[in-house]
């Protein structure tokens, strides 16, 4: 008689644990499929997306990502449209020197230490990597004025690699539709590496970059001419013609 009532006490307590698994899983699942629509209309947009930094190999666009911290990308195109006609490669670079290279980059914002920072990398390139950029994380994040982002970037653009680098753009947009929220670009890239359906994962970071930059943009997002307003849940949309602002 005692175990049967405590059979029937434990049955409500497991059904209503299977309810909010299931409940879970709903919502991870209505999640994915937003996800899976908002990636689908931005692809169709623009089927292949690029880096707007020139470059011409994968040492050029290591440099083109290290210059472009607090910097814009038509601003350090114009820097290095003579930087890189002077130097392509680590020796290069090194030959021409460090004086040269803050001269040609003088126009783009913390100039002085990134002009180090060139030297340097270029320096460790050729010292421990026989002059080629590496193909893995640790080695990139161990070059002078290299982060995380910076080697998600050239991972990405270089390499093929599925890696989302979060600069501004995408912590806003990230945060504000939202597809995966954090305090910081690593926790961005954690919950987005999680929600972008694998298919979309390799142009995702472009895709969000130029959303952000043209249309999402930091002080008015441009909602009327959003592809995903209908998916989006920031409060402060401006007015969607033929909707109401969410
Ligand atoms: S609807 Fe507005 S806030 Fe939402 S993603 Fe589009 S531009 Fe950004």
């Amino acid at each position: 008689m005692l175990q049967q009532k405590s059979k029937s006490r434990a049955a409500p307590a497991k059904k209503s644990t299977d309810l909010a698994k299931r409940a879970t899983a709903r919502k991870g699942a209505a999640a994915e499929a937003r996800a899976r629509e908002i990636f689908t209309r931005l692809a169709a947009l623009n089927p292949d997306p690029r880096s707007e930094l020139n470059y011409v190999n994968a040492y050029t666009l290591l440099v083109a990502v290290v210059l472009s911290a607090q910097a814009t990308d038509a601003g350090v195109n114009r820097a290095t449209k003579g930087l890189f006609a002077a130097a392509s490669t680590p020796q290069q670079m090194l030959a021409l020197g460090e004086e040269a290279v803050r001269d040609k980059i003088k126009t783009i914002g913390l100039f002085r230490a990134k002009a180090k920072n060139v030297i340097a990398l270029s320096r460790k390139l050729i010292e421990e990597f026989g002059g080629e950029v590496p193909r893995s994380r640790e080695a990139l994040e161990s070059l002078p004025g290299v982060g995380r982002k910076t080697a998600n970037v050239v991972l990405n653009v270089a390499f093929g690699e599925k890696t989302l680098a979060v600069d501004t753009h995408i912590f806003r947009v990230s945060n504000r539709i939202p597809l995966a929220r954090g305090k910081t670009p690593e926790e961005v890239e954690r919950g987005l590496t999680a929600i972008v359906p694998d298919e979309f994962l390799l142009h995702a970071h472009h895709w969000l970059i130029l959303h952000g930059r043209y249309i999402c943009k930091a002080r008015k997002p441009d909602c009327p001419a959003c592809p995903i307003a209908d998916l989006c849940q920031f409060t402060e949309k401006t007015a969607v013609s033929g909707s109401s602002t969410a």
